[in-house]
């Protein structure tokens, strides 16, 4: 089922649902079933799985010389959406990407969630390769997530890259979109990235799945900013507590947001690692509750595979 139809199914009242990355290379899948199992009595719709591009490794060979090679650190982000889907009978929301795609790959990716019954996506361009300053594109693949999108919309009115007639089908996915309260860090402003963003919803994107973030004012404000603007999609609060101090630096350097004064004091005068993440768990909670009070159609969490946090905030506030 659409994401579209489990928000309008459930009549106001706020959702469930999470994220999970695919597992490392080599390791199996029941490392995911184990980061799921606990949040299934949740409940939730839908369950999201990420995506991560190509990265370089170098090879040491006995002469010392070193070889550059491509390697997927987590691949199967498709798999992963059947097995999940075929496991737990829920609806498994793919991410999407351009980095490390070639147009043909991206439109294999598609043909192959049409036919396992995949009605969603998330269109993303993705994160930069590690030892890249920025992102660089795939030659042959998409350079924005506008490119990515504008080809599943042509998928869905029947246009493969091809020609491939008149008969071909049209797929009809739903489609999400990332949004950035704080605004994306490339973007020189929040009009120039907001003035994207409504590009992406005008060319269709059904919904929008926006960036963690710890203060509501922001998501508030977003939300307003794009309502007045004539964006009418739902749009998802993503959410992740903090649950360990380290976190207080690597989220802001990771994903460029703001954690509010209050947060990252209550954090600092912690005297164990154990305070630390019962702050977090409890900022989140109390977020959360302002949240469903705001009307959010969902509460999104990134689990990064730990489900019991998600777990306390959700049976606080469910
Ligand atoms: P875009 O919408 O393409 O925007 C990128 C930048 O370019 C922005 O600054 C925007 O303002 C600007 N821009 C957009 N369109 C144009 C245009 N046509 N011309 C010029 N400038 C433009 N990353 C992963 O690698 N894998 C994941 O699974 C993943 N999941 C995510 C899930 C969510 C909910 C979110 C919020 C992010 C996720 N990311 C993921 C991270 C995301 O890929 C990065 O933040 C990336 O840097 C931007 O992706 P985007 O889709 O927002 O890009």
């Amino acid at each position: 089922m659409k994401i579209t139809e489990h928000i309008a199914n459930a009549n106001g009242k706020t959702l469930f649902s999470f994220e999970l990355l695919p597992p490392i290379k080599g390791q199996s899948i029941q490392g995911i079933y184990n980061a799921i199992d606990p949040l299934m009595e949740l409940k939730p719709p839908f369950i999201d799985v990420t995506s991560l591009r190509e990265d370089h490794v170098y090879k040491e060979h006995e002469n010392g010389l070193l070889e550059k090679l491509i390697t997927r650190k987590r691949p199967g982000t498709v798999a992963v959406c059947a097995a999940i889907m075929n496991k737990y009978k829920v609806d498994a929301v793919p991410h999407l990407i351009c980095g490390g795609f070639t147009k043909e790959e991206t439109e294999y990716a598609l043909i192959d969630l049409q036919f396992l019954g995949i009605d969603n996506v998330l269109v993303l361009r993705g994160d930069a390769r590690k030892a890249e300053p920025g992102f660089v594109p795939t030659p042959g693949g998409h350079a924005y997530a506008t490119d990515l999108l504008q080809q599943v919309m042509n998928m869905n009115n029947g246009m493969y890259l091809l020609d491939t007639g008149p008969t071909s089908y049209k797929t009809d996915f739903c489609v999400g979109v990332a949004g950035y309260p704080e605004k994306h860090f490339e973007a020189p402003n929040l009009k120039t990235d907001f003035k994207y963003l409504k590009q992406k919803v005008d060319m269709g994107a059904n919904f929008i799945v926006t960036q963690m973030f710890f203060d509501n004012q922001k998501y508030i404000e977003f939300v307003n900013n794009c309502r007045a603007n004539g964006i009418t999609v739902p749009i998802i609060p993503g959410l992740k507590p903090i649950t360990v101090s380290k976190q207080l630096i690597s989220l802001s350097k990771i994903f460029h947001i703001d954690i509010p004064e209050a947060l990252s004091e209550a954090i600092t005068d912690c005297k164990s690692e154990k305070d630390v993440k019962e702050v977090g768990i409890q900022w989140m909670i109390q977020q959360c509750k302002e949240l469903v009070e705001f009307g959010v159609p969902v509460l999104h969490f990134y689990t990064m595979g730990n489900p019991e946090p998600t777990k306390r905030i959700a049976q606080a506030v469910f």
